[in-house]
Order: structure tokens, then C-alpha cells, then sequence
């Protein structure tokens, strides 16, 4: 099965509107990663243009960034109902898509946004494995280097932006890591 036959194959797919791919510049070197569409994706069939998008905008803007300088995708491309939590065997179709794209765009660094999509490239993209990773709270701004077949990647995990909007405490640290991946941006603006 390719990679759309397989997110066809998921329950989610018949629930959602949309099948929500990516935003943003497709031929940037960085790739944010979120967990999975919710209800203003799902209508609108693009990540992050909802709550959680509006505060990912002005975090970004916060350092002089803006979505024209990143791509943004997720580890599931439809809303899982009720926003629940993605399932090992969503993650495990979910994602030959992501990998797809992360192959034809070749990014030099990749930003997981929260638990699933840190532990999914922490696990070596490995869905099985994600369950023996750390979370997010003792890796996010630790840039690591990971593999992902012939392309080495560093992934900077940070906290999910919708974590940010029900805690205001993580605001400090979420800027300090931003400031690691302003670096990197820097870096390799293309
Ligand atoms: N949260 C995510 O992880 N992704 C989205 O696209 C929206 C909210």
C-alpha cells in the first residue's frame, strides 16, 4: 500500500474533513513536526491555523520568524475524533506520509513540537519504540542529530505551542529554545 492507501485505511480518515498535508515553504530547510490536525485544521485542511497556530505565528514572530521561513506538517494527517491521542497503529500509518515528505524536502533541521512527534524521531521513527523514549519536558532544547536514511537531521524538540497556551510558565523556557532554533535557521536559510 503507498502512503495515502494507508491513511485511507485509518478509521480517522472516514471521520475527517480534510486530509491535512503541510503549510508553509515546502522549500525551506527547516520542518516543524505537531501531533495531529484538530477541529479548525480539519475545516480548513491546513496544520497549526487554529489556537495552537495563532500562538506557534507569534512565538515564531517573536524572533523575527515567520511561516514563510519553515515548513509545518504532523505525525497524523487527519483529526483523531475528540482530539484523543494518536494510537500506535494511527502513528504507524500516519507516518510513511510524513517520511515521504521529510525525503523529498531533505530539511537540515527538524522541531518536534511536543510528546509525539519528539518521541516518534527520538524512536528512530520507529512507533513501537516511542513508549521507551524520554518526554518532552527532559529533552526539549537539547538539539540532537538524528538519521533518517541518507539525510542527517538535527532535531530540536520543543513544547507543543497549545502546552504554552494553558501554561504560561513554560513561555520562559519555550523563548530559550527558540533562540537555539533562530541559530539554526540562520544556519541554513536557503
Ligand atoms: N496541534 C497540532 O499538533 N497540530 C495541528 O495542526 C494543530 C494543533
Amino acid at each position: 500500500m503507498d502512503e495515502i492507501e494507508l491513511v485511507k485505511s485509518t478509521e480517522i480518515f472516514k471521520m475527517c474533513k480534510n486530509v491535512v498535508i503541510g503549510r508553509g515553504n515546502v522549500n525551506s530547510n527547516i520542518l516543524f513536526v505537531g501531533e495531529a490536525p484538530g477541529r479548525n485544521e480539519d475545516e480548513q485542511g491546513l496544520p497549526f491555523v487554529g489556537a495552537a497556530g495563532k500562538n506557534l505565528d507569534k512565538l515564531l514572530a517573536n524572533v523575527g520568524l515567520t511561516t514563510n521561513d519553515i515548513y509545518i506538517a504532523n505525525i497524523l494527517k487527519c483529526r483523531p475524533p475528540e482530539n484523543r491521542n494518536p494510537t500506535t497503529e494511527e502513528i504507524k500509518k500516519h507516518t510513511p506520509w510524513l517520511l515521504k515528505q521529510i525525503r523529498e524536502m531533505k530539511p537540515k533541521v527538524i522541531c518536534s513540537l511536543g510528546n509525539y512527534a519528539t518521541k516518534f524521531f527520538l524512536a528512530k521513527c520507529d512507533p513501537d519504540n516511542m513508549d521507551k523514549q524520554p518526554g518532552i519536558t527532559q529533552v526539549h532544547g537539547k538539539v540532537q542529530t538524528i538519521q533518517i536514511d541518507n539525510l542527517t537531521i538535527n532535531l530540536i524538540p520543543l513544547f507543543h505551542p497549545a502546552a504554552i497556551i494553558y501554561n504560561r510558565s513554560l513561555i520562559t523556557e519555550w523563548e530559550k529554545d527558540m533562540e537555539l532554533v533562530k541559530n539554526e535557521v540562520t544556519k541554513h536559510l536557503s
